[in-house]
């Protein structure tokens, strides 16, 4: 169990494309297993590689604190429906903004066995889902926040 640092709005490497996952090594299982880690001591409800600084198409995401995906190279098949609500990061602590996502998206990926899954979210799942995939293209929801990026006044889960 490692916690890793998180990398900060601004760094290079969260603007960059993450490339596909071709095999599970021991190197890369330590990464999931780290990023998990990460996550949760964070508090947060999602984390994508390139917010530790690897630039791989994988992303873990729990927002009941007690059901991880682990999602590796993954793909939105489906949305529908449509969200306008907070967002946080925790690639931009202490911030949060309203983004519009969809309400539903189905993802079509590999799980940390490299077996395909389908993980359908609706709510916070859905949007957690699209905040992380954007990661991995090199994007962030501050370009999407609709209005101010604001302080965060209360705790809540970030992604
Ligand atoms: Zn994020």
């Amino acid at each position: 169990m490692a916690i890793r640092n998180i990398r900060e709005l601004g760094e290079e490497v969260l603007k960059q494309r993450c490339k596909e996952v071709k095999e599970m090594t021991p190197r890369t299982r330590e990464l999931i297993e780290d990023m998990l880690d990460t996550m949760y001591e964070a508090n947060g409800v999602g984390l994508a590689a390139c917010q530790v600084g690897v630039l791989k198409r994988i992303v873990v995401i729990d927002t009941t604190g007690e059901d991880p995906h682990v999602l590796i190279n993954p793909r939105i098949v489906e949305t529908s429906g449509e969200q306008t609500g907070q967002e946080g990061c925790l690639s931009v602590p202490g911030k949060t903004g309203v983004v519009t996502r969809p309400n539903y998206v189905k993802v079509v990926a590999l799980d940390g066995a490299m077996k395909p899954i389908e993980l359908e979210g609706t709510e916070l799942l859905a949007r957690a889902i699209c905040h992380e995939l954007d990661h991995l293209d090199g994007h962030m929801y501050v370009e999407k926040v609709e209005g101010e990026l604001m302080d965060v006044v209360a705790e809540e889960g970030e992604e």
